[in-house]
């Protein structure tokens, strides 16, 4: 079936609200005719209200890079799924990989965090990968299951519905080498194949999964040609607003 791409722009930690506002100002021009996929772009919390005023009207939907599962509290430099939706953020990235390796986010928060974003309302997109060495050891089919299998832990498919997954080797991140087309699409299917266990084939069908890894305007119409990759997360090159635009044209 035709699943329509999301192409999401992950800024980590760039820009400030200004750069922000100069960005937008470049790109929506650039994308405003597009309405082949949807566009996302996840900015730091600092320069979400920058972007929300900015993408007002447009097609483009602001995202957030992380959320706390908890409801309010005494939980220092955290913001809840409920505070995102307030200012205007529809989606939100999960267990990316550079939560995990840097700030200790394990395959259960991932599962904490999916839990309330879907129950707010938000559309998460949770980022699965192997490491190198998973790769080279034969493990990555283990390792996206295990990811998989853990993080829909107790979810059911109907509160799922919006769920979309970026598969994201973490060998590729930010390292300019990309997974070839084929390697992206086994373990795309990998991950479908899990979801479908989790929630069902109707479900699984319907399951959106990016690839994201050293994505760029060169590579991407070879990704995105595939059937199995039905969108993109983009770093490092979603921070120019030509070079996202031309992504997203692919
Ligand atoms: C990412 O941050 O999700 C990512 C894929 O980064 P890059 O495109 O820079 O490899």
């Amino acid at each position: 079936m035709a699943r329509k791409k999301l192409i999401a722009a992950n800024w980590k930690m760039y820009k400030t609200p200004d750069q922000t506002r100069d960005f937008f100002r470049d790109f929506l021009p650039l994308v405003q005719a597009h309405n082949r996929d949807e566009i996302v772009v996840c900015p730091t919390y600092l320069c979400i209200d920058a972007a929300v005023t900015a993408a007002k009207g447009s097609n483009v939907a602001i995202g957030a890079q992380n959320l706390y599962w908890e409801k309010d509290g005494a939980y220092t430099g955290e913001i809840n799924a409920a505070m995102l939706l307030s200012v205007g953020v529809t989606h939100v990235i999960i267990g990316h990989s550079e939560r995990r390796q840097y700030f200790g986010e394990t395959d259960d928060s991932v599962n904490l965090k999916l839990k309330s974003a879907l129950e707010a309302g938000l559309i998460p997109i949770v980022c699965v990968g192997e490491v190198l060495e998973e790769r080279e050891a034969g493990l990555t089919d283990d390792v996206l299951r295990r990811q998989c299998l853990r993080a829909f832990n107790k979810v059911s498919a109907k509160k799922a519905a919006s769920l979309v997954v970026a598969y994201e080797p973490v060998w590729a991140i930010g390292t300019g080498k990309t997974a070839t087309p084929q390697m992206a699409a086994d373990a795309h299917a990998i991950i479908r194949a899990e979801a479908a266990e989790s929630f069902g084939p109707e479900f699984a069908d319907k399951l959106r999964i990016l690839y994201g890894g050293s994505v760029k305007p060169e590579n991407a119409h070879a990704l995105m040609s595939e059937e199995e990759i039905d969108g993109a997360l983009v770093g490092g090159a979603s921070l120019d607003a030509k070079s996202f635009a031309a992504i997203v044209k692919y």
